[in-house]
């Protein structure tokens, strides 16, 4: 059995990883490396898409491997791209659907599948509707560009291979399987189940407790076991899938580990009811407006704030797209997380086929900012950064609040300027919460945030019960700790290395 690292080493994020037997070869993910992106990009400089990979190619953003879609490769990039070995790809094994972990995957072969839980799925297809283009966002349905020299132009959609490790429901099941968009011609496959997934691997997915739904860790055997954690954490609320993970897991010969957390100064296991507790307190101080500022697909984080806002009287708004990935979700599980939510009417010129999808489906009251601005104190709104320029309609009136509760990794979700938040934020005269400047320095306030990894004192109780031959760390910038605590089973694969054993 060989494993190749080939992003993901020593830095947090961009895992993809390659375990390859009798001739065959697994992804355990193929996600995307901010870190490395972000040397060369930003906003407004990015891979050029109708490039396709030619930019992420050169830049070395991406392997340099024979594994791509071919109506990416442009004219000059062919014979580069040809001279590689083309590999036995049966399929990635999808962790979860941070972008870190998936963000890569579109640009692979259109026939390698996807395999991956169904709220996984369910997320992926819901950000692929709502993202305004660009190559990495399209799972399972991606535009097939059509090559004219040196440019690719789009054309029709097609459809990867998809297998979900659990049963769908139909609704759930069309969801996935159908493009909301105008140009509709598209060769449609239809979602299978993990068991048909045809390969000489024992593929045991086992779902983990991480920050997002649907994160599964998993056992791939084949002469050797292999047990993969994904992101995963022990203090959340869904801890005991976590544990049942370990569990499975137990005797492990190579145990492939996250690391996040490792190596923090003063880190703290904050659990949900902190945050709960932490946030309370300043919305029930708060005198204007209150902004709760996390990742949409933080769900526990949403209900948190759910919990906070019936608690002081508020109504929760959130944005369409955020109410979008929830009503996907809701088709699978029949949770009604769409229940007393107000949704956002953002004004736009031009309604996108989705918003008009989900206007027909659901029933919540919707809300434009003029009317959130007259009655500021009745409301929390759910909003990202990128959402900020929203209150320039809204106009926050003095005592109005921006809670900070969002991920700590940086480059784990996006890369952002802070410095640009808190322009915004004294624009309003806001107070913020949650991150605070001291002497020019930007630093984030503890309290507001429970981590989705899992911390240094239950990871290392954790590697103890697996008790596994070999640990391969990723997702992690403190291989240190490991090569300090756990020297004879560590197996440093570095980027572009193999270990076989
Ligand atoms: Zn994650």
């Amino acid at each position: 059995m060989k494993i190749t690292v080939l992003d993901g080493y020593g830095t947090i994020g961009g895992n993809k990883i390659l375990v390859e037997e009798k001739n065959e070869i697994i992804f355990l993910d193929f996600g995307m490396n901010f870190s490395m992106y972000g040397r060369y990009f930003e906003e407004f400089l990015k891979e050029r898409s109708r490039r396709g990979i030619y930019d992420l190619w050169m830049l070395g953003l991406i392997p340099k491997m024979n594994i791509y879609r071919k109506d990416l490769i442009t004219d000059d990039l062919i014979d580069e791209v040809s001279s590689k070995k083309r590999l036995n790809i049966k399929g990635v094994l999808v962790s979860h659907a941070h972008l870190d972990h998936v963000g890569n995957i579109a640009l692979l072969d259109e026939n390698i599948p996807i395999i991956a839980s169904p709220e996984t799925l369910l997320i992926l297809k819901a950000l692929a509707d709502v993202s305004r283009g660009g190559m990495g966002m399209e799972i399972p349905f991606f535009k097939v560009r059509e090559r004219d020299g040196y440019i690719l132009k789009t054309g029709n959609y097609s459809q990867r291979p998809v297998f979900s490790t659990d049963r769908i429901n139909d609704n759930a099941r069309d969801f996935i399987s159908k493009v909301h968009a105008k140009r509709k011609d598209v060769e449609k496959k239809e979602l299978s189940y993990l068991e048909e997934f045809n390969t000489h691997f024992d593929i045991i997915p086992h779902r983990v407790d991480h920050s997002i739904l649907g994160a599964v860790g998993y056992i791939i055997k084949g002469d050797l076991t292999i047990a993969y954690t994904g992101d995963f954490r022990l203090h959340g609320l869904y801890a005991s899938y976590s544990r049942d993970f370990i569990s499975l897991a137990k005797d492990a010969n190579i145990l492939i580990t996250e690391g996040t957390r490792l190596g923090r100064e003063e880190d703290v296991n904050l659990s949900e009811r902190d945050v709960y507790n932490n946030a309370l307190r300043i919305v029930e101080e708060a005198k204007g407006l209150v902004v709760a500022d996390f990742s949409a697909r933080n769900f526990e984080r949403l209900q948190t704030f759910k919990e906070i806002s019936s608690k002081t009287g508020r109504k929760l708004v959130i944005t369409d797209r955020d109410a979008y990935h929830l009503y996907s979700l809701d088709l699978y599980d029949n949770s009604n997380r769409l229940k007393d939510l107000i949704i956002y009417d953002e004004k736009s010129s031009r309604e996108n086929e989705w918003e008009g999808y989900l206007k027909n489906n659901i029933d919540n009251e919707w809300i434009d900012p003029f009317h959130i601005g007259k009655n500021q104190e009745d409301f929390i709104i759910c909003f990202s950064f990128y959402d900020i320029n929203e209150l320039l309609d809204i106009r926050p009136v003095e005592g109005s609040v921006y809670i900070y509760s969002s991920s700590e990794a940086f480059g784990e979700e996006d890369i952002f300027s802070f410095e640009r938040l808190m322009n915004w934020i004294d624009y309003f005269k806001m107070r913020i919460e949650g991150i605070e400047v001291i002497n020019d320095e930007i630093t984030f306030k503890k309290g507001l945030h429970a981590s989705g990894h899992i911390s240094e004192d239950e990871l290392y109780e954790t590697i103890q019960r697996i008790d596994p031959d070999y640990i391969v760390p990723i997702h992690t910038q403190n291989v240190e700790w490991f090569r300090k605590n756990f020297p004879e089973k560590l197996r440093e694969i570095k980027n572009n290395e193999t270990l076989e054993i």
